[in-house]
């Protein structure tokens, strides 16, 4: 249940960044932090290039490796399809 209640937090947070349609270093720093965070650090964000919450980024899972997911989804808890948990 707080899991939950945090990723609200962090996903209406991300709101002011809607407009963003260019590479921005804050904003990429933004998603990895949240991101640990969401995960617990689990996954490796070193070849992350945020573009905006729909464009796709590789995030690389310790157990399975690379894979691609959208911002959005992966805020919401959403991480690599092999692991499954
Ligand atoms: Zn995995």
């Amino acid at each position: 249940m707080s899991i939950q209640s945090s990723n609200i937090s962090i996903e209406s947070s991300f709101k002011i960044y809607d407009n963003y349609y260019v590479y921005d270093k804050k904003t990429q720093n933004e998603f990895i932090d949240s991101s640990l965070r969401v995960h617990r650090g689990f996954y490796n964000y070193d070849k992350v290039f945020f573009i905006n919450r729909e464009s796709d980024v590789i995030v690389t899972c310790p157990n399975h490796g690379d894979f691609h997911i959208k911002p959005k989804r992966h805020y919401r808890g959403v991480g690599c399809n092999k692991c499954k948990c």
